[in-house]
């Protein structure tokens, strides 16, 4: 373990009645889904705005098909890494546990996270384009051909795109866990997309303590109470680890 994890952390973690984590892309890039905004990201060679709101679709919505194609056979050959498998474990060990993900490749779903409030949709399901009615049929992932609905409207990933509200009730939800939780995760998140980038913002002002796991400097690392300069993939699995040695209330 490089990073040394603080003593009167895992005291606070082992006292903590309500736990709240939000995760960004950097949970995912070690189960080797790339981020976004890192220089080597995805949107610094593909442009959002074609590939992911409504107006790239309208124009040329083969080529915003193709994308998702291709990132749901990205998803299709990678496993969830030993950070996701450790939120899934720290989901059994507080009274209360949300887990909020801006991740939409459903890893730590497939890791055995319950009930996770997915801010950003994800892209495994989808729906219509039209009528919004989801679309159940299996996608086939080397198909070029967008499906269609009974309506006669294009399928489309159910994922939130540029410019696309947030699924209000998930927002609702991670709103009230920022404001009720008393110790709050941001983890492999750059914390440039609002409203996630709120949510510790929200915790830290109702009086959680506010932690960071990340690689990298963030827009929000200096609310925080406690940083840590790793990925949870190698943070995550130690502090779970160090849990199960105390007694928890
Ligand atoms: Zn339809």
């Amino acid at each position: 373990m490089a990073t040394a994890i603080e003593k009167s952390l895992i005291e606070i973690l082992s006292k903590a009645n309500w736990v709240g984590i939000l995760t960004g892309a950097g949970v995912s890039a070690e189960s080797g889904i790339s981020t976004f905004r890192d220089p080597d990201g995805l949107w610094s060679k593909f442009n959002p705005m074609e590939l992911a709101s409504i107006d790239g679709f309208m124009s040329n919505p083969e080529r915003v098909w193709d994308w998702y194609q291709y990132r749901r056979n990205v998803i299709h050959s990678t496993k969830p890494n030993a950070g996701h498998y450790a939120i899934a474990e720290m989901q059994k060990m507080f009274p209360y546990f949300n887990l909020i993900t801006q991740n939409v490749d459903r890893l730590h779903q497939t890791a055995g996270s319950d009930d996770v409030l997915e801010l950003h949709g994800n892209i495994i399901e989808n729906h219509c384009f039209q009528c919004k009615k989801p679309y159940k049929q299996e996608i086939d992932l080397s198909s070029k051909e967008i499906p269609r609905c009974d309506c006669g409207g294009m399928i489309r990933p159910s994922v939130v795109w540029f410019g696309e509200n947030l699924p209000h009730k998930v927002l609702a939800q991670s709103e009230l866990v920022a404001q009720k939780c008393d110790v709050f995760f941001s983890i492999g998140t750059s914390a440039e997309v609002y409203p996630a980038a709120n949510l510790p913002i929200i915790a830290k002002k109702n009086g959680a303590k506010v932690i960071e796991i990340n690689p990298n400097v963030t827009a929000i690392s200096y609310i925080m109470d406690y940083v840590i300069r790793d990925t949870s993939a190698e943070t995550l699995p130690y502090i779970v680890e160090e849990l199960k040695k105390r007694p928890t209330n």
